[in-house]
């Protein structure tokens, strides 16, 4: 005998940890047809099916928080339980989340399909103190209900043993809700006038879909024109009795029935006394106080690390190491050996100005890393995933979408690819789009420069960075949400919060020093080869008709191609070609621009005389100019390792393009604009730019306060471009 088990719960209930532990290898993944939602099925481990002789083969559904047709994941998970009809579902929940769980359960038990509830993280209520009253729940949803634990493994067979028996038996599950005497006279109405062939038992749910107007519903059980306005006058007289339009009516009673349940299944324990944690959160997590905290707390992490403290031990690396140390020292070295001339400027004018240019910023960034290694260890990062939550909403971007983003601070790659959590498919589009907006590591050493060669190290740039990043991200998710490609209700997000604590010194410091290392062996790969070809490109070039080694890097072949595309970046106050080049050479690495920067500006070279170092830089670049060059390299495309890490996640090129695109836009249009009304409001400069820059602000204004062109309540599943 062979029982096709369908695993169902909510995100993060325990699904793929106890599918894992009912499954163990014997794990078959693919994509649900059509979609990027993963699919896994595996056949239940014999040693777990107690010596029952049966074949049990279980499908772990995607977590969904209901069976409406609002996201592709419920779409997916509800097409399959209503197309298959798995002999008995398994609804796992999170015990220590009881109401916000079961409210996916009373959808499941109208389905008319045996239902064995798992109630997990039973240790988690346990330890709380809580009890579980397991025979009093069974009799409220009317189908079984086995405590257990998915993680330590405890009750995992009695879940398969029940779901074997009543599989093999078929008793559907007996739902004891009952809707308001006027919405349960309707769908008796529904039931006869479409479901009368249906058996008894699944009637009620296709019966309450149509109550709620679900097209998907209706096209599914062809309900021809006549019948439909038959019961939609129905259900309008309903409507008009309860005063609530139809879907709400069906939630609100299902929420009031839910939390009932839980008041009378589950007892706390030790109620109303505050924890520490419970004290720091109260202000921490405050609706008014919240975001200025983290304004705060993020102002002063770029503060110390790019102004103040790194600065310090950058200014040593830049200036003693990388200055009065290693240059003139490498160069007598090589004349020393008599090193030919070539490949002696090769070592000194690329390598050492090129590399040496990036590693200088390396204390600055284990600075940053250290105290956002802290930040995250102690707790208050995952706050602020739950405090942007409450603000991302509005824009119609869950706060899971910041975790990515706080990862994306260290790096864009694993930030991208930390978009894996977000269950909702539009939702992780986008945020994979806007993640690496935020500035990540390699960016530092570019804000750090200009900030030091062009503001005089002024508090404010580092700082101003972070934020454009963060701005760049919100105001991204509002444009984007209003199209049709993205429209939709974020999905709940739910997150645990650890209590506080201090960190160890050893994982902080860990943490800062993979961050890092991973940063240095960059610069001896990656950021090495580059500046060994940049200085090749910009040292040859073709003179008088035959190509050679060129007097002027403003002759070579890196300028000439600087030169033909340097137009591009007039509007944005930085038409120079070795801008242009930096902009360029920062798609391989970020790093690069300074790479670049110090190559072409010789920075080996003037080193020698201590503070001046990037005086040459700030000699090409108007304040003005420099901040949009700042803005620009930002939030444009990212690295090509971040680039692959986005292709990816995307697993389509099409959607890779549209992101990179997108990106590179949005970075020259914001970037235009800061130039352009720089100039006019600082030195009341006027002309073709400031129009384009006020056209551009026009249409960036419309987009954000256009109406919504899309019902975001109903799904529209993204095409696949
Ligand atoms: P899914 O999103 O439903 O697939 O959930 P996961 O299986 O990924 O589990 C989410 C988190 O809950 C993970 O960190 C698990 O380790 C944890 N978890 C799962 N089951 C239990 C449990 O029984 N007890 C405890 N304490 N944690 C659990
Ligand atoms: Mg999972």
């Amino acid at each position: 005998m062979r029982i096709r088990m369908a695993l169902a719960g909510n995100p993060n209930s325990g699904k793929t940890t106890l599918f894992n532990a009912l499954t163990g290898s014997n794990q078959f993944v693919g994509n649900w047809p059509g979609v990027t939602v993963e699919k896994k099925t595996g056949k239940i481990k014999s040693s777990i099916k107690k010596g029952k002789d049966v074949e049990a083969e279980l499908t772990d559904l995607p977590g969904i928080y209901s069976l409406s047709p609002y996201t592709l994941e419920e779409v997916v998970a509800r097409n399959f339980i209503l197309d298959e009809k798995p002999d008995v579902i398994i609804n796992i929940i999170d015990g220590s989340n009881l109401e916000r769980n079961l409210y996916l359960t009373t959808q499941l038990t109208e389905l008319g399909l045996p239902v064995v509830v798992a109630v997990n993280m039973m240790d988690v209520v346990r330890k709380n103190g809580d009890t579980l009253d397991t025979a009093k729940l069974s009799e409220e949803l009317g189908c079984r209900c086995i405590e257990i634990s998915a993680l330590k493994g405890d009750g995992i067979e009695d879940v398969v043993e029940a779901a074997i028996e009543e599989g093999s038996a078929g008793n559907p599950a007996v739902p004891k809700h009952e809707f308001s005497g006027s919405v349960e006279h309707t769908i008796a109405h529904i039931e006869e006038a479409v479901l009368h062939d249906f058996p008894e038992a699944s009637q009620r749910f296709y019966a309450v879909k149509l109550f709620e107007k679900d097209e998907d519903i209706r096209k599914k059980l062809n309900v021809d024109e006549a019948t439909w306005n038959h019961i939609s006058g129905d259900i309008a007289a309903c409507e008009k009795e309860m005063d609530d339009d139809a879907e709400s009516i069906i939630t609100n009673e299902r929420y009031i029935f839910v939390a009932g349940v839980a008041g009378a299944c589950l007892t706390k324990k030790g109620k109303g006394q505050l924890t520490t944690t419970d004290k720091i959160d109260r202000v921490v997590t405050n609706r008014w106080l919240a975001l200025p905290i983290f304004a705060v707390i993020m102002f002063l992490v770029y503060y110390i690390s790019v102004t103040t403290i790194g600065t310090i031990v950058t200014d040593w690396t830049n200036d003693v190491l990388f200055g009065d140390i290693i240059p003139p020292a490498v160069d007598g070295w090589l004349t020393d050996i008599g090193c030919v001339e070539w490949l002696h400027s090769l070592i000194v004018d690329g390598i050492i100005a090129g590399v040496g240019a990036v590693l200088g910023f390396v204390p600055q960034m284990l600075v940053l890393f250290l105290m956002l290694a802290f930040l995250e260890s102690c707790g208050y990062m995952a706050r602020v995933a739950f405090i942007m939550d409450r603000i991302f909403r509005r824009f119609g971007l869950s706060g899971k979408s910041f975790i990515p983003m706080l990862i994306g601070s260290g790096c864009g790659v694993p930030g991208v690819m930390a978009s894996r959590t977000i269950e909702s498919e539009r939702d992780r589009r986008m945020t994979v789009m806007t993640t690496t907006f935020v500035p990540c590591g390699a960016k530092l050493p570019i804000i750090a420069l200009i900030a030091g060669a062009l503001f005089h190290g002024a508090w404010w740039v580092a700082p101003s960075c972070y934020f454009v990043g963060v701005a760049a991200i919100v105001i991204s998710g509002i444009i984007l949400k209003k199209t049709k490609m993205f429209s939709g209700d974020p999905a709940p997000f739910v997150m645990e919060l650890p209590a506080y604590h201090l960190p160890t010194l050893g994982n902080v410091l860990r943490s800062m020093w993979e961050r890092g290392w991973s940063f240095i062996k960059k610069a001896g790969t990656i950021i090495l080869l580059s500046t060994i070809f940049i200085w090749f490109v910009s040292n040859y070039g073709f003179v008088d008709g035959h190509f050679g080694r060129v007097e002027d890097l403003s002759d070579g072949l890196l300028a000439s191609i600087g030169s033909a595309i340097a137009w591009i970046f007039i509007p944005l106050g930085f038409g120079t070609w070795k801008a242009a080049v930096a902009a360029i050479t920062g798609l391989v690495a970020k790093e690069n621009v300074v790479g670049t920067f110090g190559i072409l500006y010789g920075f080996a070279e003037v080193a020698e005389d201590g503070q001046e170092i990037w005086t040459n830089v700030a000699a090409d670049f108007a304040t003005s100019g420099a901040y949009a060059f700042l803005v620009f390299n930002l939030l444009c495309a990212p690295c090509f390792a971040a680039i692959g890490a986005i292709k990816r996640e995307m697993n389509s090129a099409k959607w890779t393009w549209f992101a990179i695109g997108y990106q590179t836009i949005f970075a020259y249009c914001i970037s235009l604009i800061v130039y352009q009304l720089w100039e006019l409001f600082a030195f009341g400069n006027f002309g073709v730019g400031t129009v384009v820059a006020f056209i551009l602000l026009a249409v960036f204004i419309y987009l954000l306060f256009r109406k919504p062109k899309y019902d975001n309540s109903r799904l529209t599943i993204a095409p696949e471009v």
